[in-house]
C-alpha cells in the first residue's frame, strides 16, 4: 500500500515509522531483522531503507603508490526491501538517488522494484561523493531530485526512455521527497529551497519527509511556510535521538541543523555517553509528544540500526 494511503487510513492518528541502513558489505541480513524485530510492536506501516552510493578509497600498494578504488560499502537496498516485505508484510521504501545513476539505470532499478511489488520510493539527489565538494551527476543522470521525480512520474504514465518500448506497462509508485526545516546546506535561502521543494511536488511527489531537527519550532515554521507556498502534501517529521557527545559537533556539520542551547548544556554536563543517551532519548521523547499533539501524520525515526533507543521513545508515545 502507498504511504499516502496509510496516512489517509489512519484518520488523523499519528503513526510510527523508521529508517534503517543496509548492513556493511559482508554482514548478514540478520542484523537488519534484529534491528526491526523490537520495533514491530509499534505497527510501522512502512520502513525506509537508505541507499548508499559508491565511494572512492585509496589503497596503498606494495610500492608505496596509492591506488584509487571504487567501493560500495552498504549495497543491498533493494534486496533488503524485498526481504522486509516478505518477512513482515510491511511496506518497504527504498531510497533512490540521482547520484551514481544514469537515467537508464534508474529506469531499470524502478522496473526491478515494480516486479518485486514495491510501490513506494523516496526520490533523492544524494550528496557529493566524499572526495568532491559539489554534487556531480552521471553523464546521463539527473542533477536534481525534481528531475528524478519526473522520470518516476513518467514511468507511472507508461512513458519509458526508449519510445519504441512496446506494451509499455505503467508503474504505480508513490513518491516521497526530502524537505529541510533548517534549509538544505547548499540552498542560498529558505525561500529558494522551498521553491524547489514545490517543484518536486509539482512533478509528482506526494509526500515529504524532513531532515532531522531538534527544535520543533523549526519544523512548525517550515510547515507553515510550505503551506503558505501552496505545498499541500503530508509533511512527515524526521527525528533522531542524540546518543554521543561527539554528535554535538558532528550533527550540525553533517546535516546542517542547529542544536538548541538547552540540549547542548545538558549533554555537556554528562559524564559519559550512557548519560548522553538518556538526555538524548528524553529530548526526542518530548519532541515526539509535542509533534503528536500537533497532529503530524507519522513520526519517522532515523534509527541508524539502534532500535533500543527508538523503542524507549516509541513505547511512551505509541
Ligand atoms: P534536491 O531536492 O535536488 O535539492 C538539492 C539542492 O539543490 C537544494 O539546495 C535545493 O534547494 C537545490 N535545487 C533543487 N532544484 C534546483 C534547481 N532546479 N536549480 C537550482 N537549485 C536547485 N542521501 C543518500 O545518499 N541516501 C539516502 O538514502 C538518503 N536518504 C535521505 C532521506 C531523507 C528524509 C533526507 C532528508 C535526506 C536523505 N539523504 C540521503 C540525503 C540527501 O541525498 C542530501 O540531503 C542531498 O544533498 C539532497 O538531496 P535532495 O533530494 O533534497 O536534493
Amino acid at each position: 500500500m502507498k504511504v499516502t494511503e496509510h496516512i489517509e487510513k489512519s484518520h488523523g492518528k499519528t503513526q510510527f515509522s523508521f529508517e534503517i541502513l543496509p548492513p556493511l558489505k559482508g554482514e548478514n541480513i540478520q542484523s537488519i531483522f534484529d534491528a526491526i524485530d523490537p520495533l514491530m510492536e509499534f505497527n510501522p506501516p512502512f520502513i525506509d531503507v537508505t541507499y548508499h552510493r559508491e565511494e572512492y578509497v585509496y589503497k596503498e600498494l606494495d610500492n608505496g603508490l596509492l591506488q584509487k578504488q571504487v567501493v560500495r560499502k552498504r549495497p543491498g537496498t533493494v534486496g533488503i526491501c524485498a526481504a522486509i516485505q516478505n518477512k513482515y508484510d510491511v511496506d518497504a521504501i527504498p531510497h533512490i538517488l540521482c547520484g551514481g545513476f544514469t537515467q537508464e539505470d534508474t529506469e531499470n532499478f524502478l522496473i526491478d522494484l515494480g516486479f518485486l511489488g514495491i510501490d513506494n520510493v523516496m526520490a533523492l539527489r544524494g550528496d557529493a561523493v566524499k572526495s568532491e565538494t559539489y554534487f556531480k551527476p552521471e553523464k546521463e543522470g539527473h542533477h536534481y531530485a525534481s528531475q528524478l521525480v519526473s522520470q518516476i512520474a513518467n514511468l507511472n504514465h507508461g512513458v519509458y526512455l526508449d519510445e519504441e518500448v512496446q506494451n509499455n506497462t505503467p508503474t504505480d509508485f508513490c513518491i516521497g521527497v526530502a524537505g529541510y526545516p533548517e534549509k538544505h546546506l547548499e540552498a542560498p535561502s529558505m525561500d529558494s529551497d522551498i521553491y524547489f521543494l514545490k517543484k518536486k511536488i509539482a512533478k509528482g511527489a506526494t509526500y515529504i519527509v524532513t531532515q532531522m531537527f531538534f527544535d520543533n519550532s523549526k519544523f512548525f515554521q517550515f510547515v507553515e511556510k510550505c503551506r503558505k507556498e501552496g505545498i499541500e502534501v503530508p509533511i512527515i517529521p524526521g527525528l533522531k535521538p542524540l546518543v554521543t557527545k561527539k554528535q554535538l559537533n558532528l550533527i550540525p556539520h553533517r546535516f546542517n541543523v542547529d542544536l538548541p542551547d538547552d540540549l547542548i548544556r545538558e549533554v555537556v554536563k554528562c559524564k559519559d555517553n550512557d548519560q548522553v543517551r538518556e538526555v538524548g532519548i528524553e529530548w526526542c521523547l518530548q519532541q515526539s509528544k509535542e509533534l503528536v499533539k500537533a497532529g503530524v501524520p507519522v513520526l519517522h525515526y532515523y534509527s541508524m540500526g539502534k532500535s533500543v533507543n527508538i523503542k524507549k521513545i516509541a513505547s511512551q508515545v505509541f
